[in-house]
């Protein structure tokens, strides 16, 4: 038996080995190996040529020594990219596998469907596929200029492109303008696809665009922002995490000026 990766959550904390320079998935060919009772395992793929597995552990539940449970966004940037990006797909699994217990249209027990990640309710027929939030996430620029927003809920004194969650029944595209135009009271032009990023916080994908600059002066319409200014590559504030889809937003308009 070959060893797999198994990523154990305790509500929306990961079980990680402590490490001097990074954190670790535990590597084990059963999971069993490490002692702790488990609610709920699913199968999640191959990464690098081995197995993974999602598993959700009891609250209460001390980790074994030398591992802890950390918050994905503690992890971020700690960890290798490709696992990262099985722990947000490992995370968004569990937590659908748990809110969808029963059917929403019947109330009678779902069982999981047997060719495809859904859960089915045998009464009614309704199919529960995992939930995800469609968010779109905006750099806006003026010739050499960008446009950040400081997010009331950012703890530091970071600043990051514009973004939000898509409406019901919008496109992309109107998505972003609205975005702009509630946060900033900017409008844009030439939308330009870019990139995506799950965001498993708790079930997002973020869905990069550029635009350009069209009109109007900023003025902070909600109580999102606490702050949006026009920023030069000469005169930028504190950035997201490097491995963040809003940084590489900025990051790659950055290379373009050559900077
Ligand atoms: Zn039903």
């Amino acid at each position: 038996m070959e060893a797999a990766w198994w990523f154990a959550f305790q509500g929306d904390r990961l079980l990680v080995q402590l490490e001097p320079h990074e954190v670790a998935i535990p590597c084990l060919v059963d999971f069993a190996e490490l002692g702790l009772p488990t609610l709920r395992e699913h199968y999640l793929g191959f990464l690098d040529g081995r197995h993974c597995y999602a598993v959700e552990l009891a609250e209460g539940i001390a980790p074994p020594k030398g591992m802890s449970f950390d918050g994905l966004r503690q992890v971020y940037g700690r960890m290798d990219e490709g696992l990262l990006s099985v722990a947000c797909r490992a995370v968004q699994i569990v937590e659908w596998d748990r809110t969808h217990e029963f059917c929403g249209r019947c109330g009678a027990r779902t069982k999981m469907h047997a060719t495809e990640r859904a859960k089915e309710c045998p009464q009614c027929g309704l199919l529960h596929f995992p939930h995800l939030a469609p968010a779109i996430i905006v750099l806006v620029a003026r010739g050499r200029e960008i446009l950040l927003a400081r997010a009331r809920r950012f703890r530091s004194v970071m600043y990051s492109t514009l973004a939000g969650f898509v409406e019901a029944g919008e496109t992309l595209e109107e998505a972003v303008i609205r975005e702009v135009q509630e946060e900033t009271g900017i409008t844009v032009r030439e939308i330009t696809y870019f990139g995506s990023q799950p965001w498993p916080f708790p079930h997002s994908l973020m869905i990069g665009f550029t635009a350009s600059y069209a009109g109007g002066e900023i003025i902070l319409n909600d109580e999102e922002n606490v702050d949006a200014r026009w920023f030069t590559a000469d005169n930028l504030p504190q950035l997201p995490d490097k491995i963040s889809i809003a940084r590489k937003l900025i990051d790659s308009f950055l290379e373009k000026q050559g900077k």
